[in-house]
């Protein structure tokens, strides 16, 4: 069965003027997992986080957090959810062990925040106001300001941007914890790897709409083809190879004996590939298959990069 949803998002579209940032756009997060929303710049990710937030108003579509309506119901939602937002909304002359405190005496039953400070490398921070911290320690503290109220459902904008490795490897782990605990994430990203790493559901976002949605498994199957090499005799005839091939299958010697086969690459097409080099006394080296990771996915479905 499946569990329940937490945002509910309908044919959502915001405009800015003229611009058309979300362009009827659905989504739908479920209990308990993590959703990580990917896109170029300036696809709408923001937008639609923001207005499951309640920071924005839609134009047009209908949202649903927890149930609820982000902004007629702000006052209910708000201590049920943790934003952390790219930048901003924060007072600077604060000291960061301060603002924390300060945060989990609003929720009924906070996070340690000690612990929390200890988990997110932020010791030596405490007693340093938030306009001194670093960039890293900055993205570090506004994570735990996000999470110290135990919210059900949390929004991370690009959690890991700009983050050493070693913090990004902890702010992974904080998000596996809280989904542990049951919490839901939902959280925008342009690192493939975090996407594959973290999330149960991928919703893949282009011009404002949804292009493609699924776990990373059935995204990087579904659609991008992949990749069977192997090394052997230079010169084979790629072309009678082809032949015993499905159609849509592309077959090269890429370099003197190295082969490269790329179409939906399946357990049949392995034998026919292997019975091919038996039939022409060919032994195949160095036989491989590639998955195709997500990134693959992403530029054949929006034809760009993830950063630009
Ligand atoms: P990025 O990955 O660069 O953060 P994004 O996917 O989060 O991008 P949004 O920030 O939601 O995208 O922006 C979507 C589009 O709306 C962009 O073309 C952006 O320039 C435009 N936009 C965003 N905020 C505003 C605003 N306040 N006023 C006018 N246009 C805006």
């Amino acid at each position: 069965m499946r569990s329940e949803s937490v945002v509910q998002i309908r044919r959502l579209v915001k405009r800015y003027g003229s611009k058309t940032a979300v362009d009827g756009l659905d989504l739908e997060v479920h209990q308990g997992s993590v959703t990580a929303v990917l896109g170029p710049n300036g696809a709408g990710k923001t937008t639609t986080v923001e207005t499951c937030e309640g920071y924005r108003r839609p134009d047009a579509g209908t949202v649903r957090v927890l149930g609820l309506d982000p902004v007629a119901d702000a006052a209910k939602l708000r201590p049920r959810i943790g934003v952390m937002l790219q930048s901003g909304g924060v007072y600077s002359g604060a000291r960061a062990d301060e603002m924390l405190r300060h945060m989990a005496k609003l929720h009924a039953h906070p996070l340690d925040v000690d612990a929390l400070i200890e988990r997110l490398g932020l010791g030596r921070c405490g007693r340093t106001t938030y306009r001194r911290l670093s960039g890293g320690q900055q993205q570090r503290l506004a994570l735990a300001m996000a999470v110290v109220g135990r919210p059900e459902l949390v929004f991370l904008d690009e959690p890991t941007a700009g983050l050493d490795p070693h913090a990004r490897r902890s702010t992974w782990e904080l998000v596996r914890e809280l989904r542990a605990d049951g919490v839901s994430t939902v959280l925008t990203t342009h690192f493939m790897d975090e996407a594959e790493e973290l999330a149960d559901h991928v919703a893949i976002i282009d011009a404002g709409k949804v292009v493609a949605e699924g776990s990373p498994e059935q995204l990087c199957r579904g659609g991008a083809e992949n990749t069977l090499r192997f090394m052997g005799r230079p010169g084979l005839d790629v072309g009678s190879l082809l032949k015993a091939l499905p159609d849509g299958t592309e077959a090269v010697e890429l370099t003197t004996g190295a082969y490269r086969i790329t179409g939906q690459v399946d357990p049949q097409l392995l034998a026919t590939v292997t019975s091919w080099c038996a039939q022409h006394g060919v032994m195949p080296e160095g036989i491989s298959v590639e998955r195709h990771t997500l990134e693959d996915v992403f530029l054949e479905l929006t034809g760009k990069e993830l950063r630009s």
